[in-house]
């Protein structure tokens, strides 16, 4: 027997507990200071009341023999058509049209980000932005693939544009960006759609944040750009959405109208799908199914707004500081430059140690992270402004 050596290609993934072991170790020889944290990645909002009353109704179904259901529709690889309906009526309203075969409901994005790789062959290159979301690289490491970078950086806001000369099979896209907040507009997202054709590539394009997009001339979906149902596979969640990191339901759009060597790969993810998984929970599939009524769109958007409003707190801060960012805008995100020439985990040190606050170094995202920082709106109104008086204090 022969272990899959591929892993131990892996880099040490030790920067969430590296910063929370940081943290925590500070907090315990400080115990009297308040350590405020601006680099939660996890959403603290309540799920939507119209969710909550959703999932107990689902609950009561699962209840009685007349209601109960088992595994999930085969049709539709287990999704149900009550969820697929609210979805294709979200993209509907972004000018999108999609049939229900082209919906694949999920447990997350991450499974599915790894698992849309068993229909690539392991000969393929693959283009990953840097710095990015790890899950991309390590997915690649493992099935041993060649890795290109496409480099972000202050130059190009960290929106990377294609270039000519490199030749790569499968491109991944993450806008709003996590890392950065960054979030490509319509010429951009078009400049890979074209690119993308011409090289015969498949762009994996991660739509995780895509809710935080309240700038109506940017795109939420590659859907909006013409040409990419023939080269793009979108990948979503409801995580951020609407607060479903613990329930767990997600989505991955892939077009009839992709195919490679003749190949649907609508139908290959299909067969992937009923293979390899066998649904998610009839709970969570009804309460996301609330997600986009008109009660549950309303209840989402307020923690939406709730989030969007300390990240406008971080942003003014930093304006106000005159430190260079991205993000903050259309992300939940905000991505700083370490000022005074820090590099990150120095930078790291010295706001926990001087303010007490804790962000997320940037090197750890990637090479050209190095020198950058991550701040997050995910915390409370309160935190979040106590922190960014903190940084003022401390950085002005
Ligand atoms: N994609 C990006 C860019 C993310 O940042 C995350 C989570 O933080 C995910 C995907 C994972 O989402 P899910 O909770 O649906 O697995």
């Amino acid at each position: 027997m022969k272990i899959n050596e591929n892993f131990l290609n892996l880099s040490e993934n030790y920067l969430f507990s590296a910063v929370g072991a940081k943290a925590s170790a500070f907090q315990r020889e400080h115990p009297e200071k308040k350590v405020l944290k601006l680099s939660i990645g996890d959403v603290t909002c309540p799920l939507a009341p119209a969710v909550i009353a959703a999932m107990h109704r689902a609950v009561e179904d699962l209840a009685h023999a007349e209601s109960f259901k088992g595994y999930g529709p085969d049709r539709y690889c287990y999704g149900y058509e009550s969820l697929l309906a609210s979805i294709a009526g979200s993209y509907a309203r972004k000018g999108v049209g999609l049939s229900y075969h082209e919906i694949f409901v999920s447990d997350g994005a991450k499974s599915d980000l790894g698992n849309l790789l068993d229909l690539f062959s392991a000969d393929n290159t693959v283009l990953i932005p840097d710095p990015v979301y790890p899950v991309y690289v390590d997915t690649n490491v493992m099935a041993g693939r060649r890795i290109l970078f496409a480099d972000a950086n202050e130059g190009n806001k960290f929106l990377p544009l294609p270039d000519e000369r490199v030749a790569a099979d499968i491109i991944y896209i993450c806008s709003p960006n996590n890392p950065t907040g960054a979030v490509y507009d319509r010429s951009g997202l078009k400049a890979w759609v074209d690119y993308a054709r011409r090289q015969g590539a498949i762009i994996l394009f991660d739509a995780a944040y895509e809710c935080f997009i309240s700038d109506r001339a940017l795109p939420r979906s590659i859907y909006e750009i013409e040409g990419a149902r023939e080269c793009a596979i979108e990948v979503c969640s409801y995580s951020k959405t609407a607060g479903f990191t613990g329930v767990r339901c997600g989505y991955t759009v892939v077009p009839e109208e992709l195919k490679r060597g003749g190949v649907s790969l609508n139908r290959l993810w299909a067969r992937r799908q009923s293979t390899k998984f066998n649904g998610a929970s009839y709970i969570s599939q009804m309460g996301a199914a609330a997600v986009f009524t008109e009660e549950g769109e309303r209840e989402i958007a307020a923690n939406i707004g709730y989030y969007r409003g300390n990240a406008r707190l971080i942003s003014q801060c930093l304006k106000d500081l005159d430190i260079w960012f991205t993000g903050g805008e259309n992300s939940p995100y905000v991505w700083m430059k370490c000022p005074r020439g820090m590099k990150s985990w120095e930078f790291f040190d010295y706001l926990l140690e001087q303010a007490n606050v804790v962000g997320t170094p940037g090197s750890g995202f990637g090479r050209n992270g190095e020198g950058f920082f991550r701040l997050t709106a995910f915390g409370t109104a309160e935190n979040t402004l106590e922190a960014c008086q903190r940084m003022r204090e401390l950085l002005k």
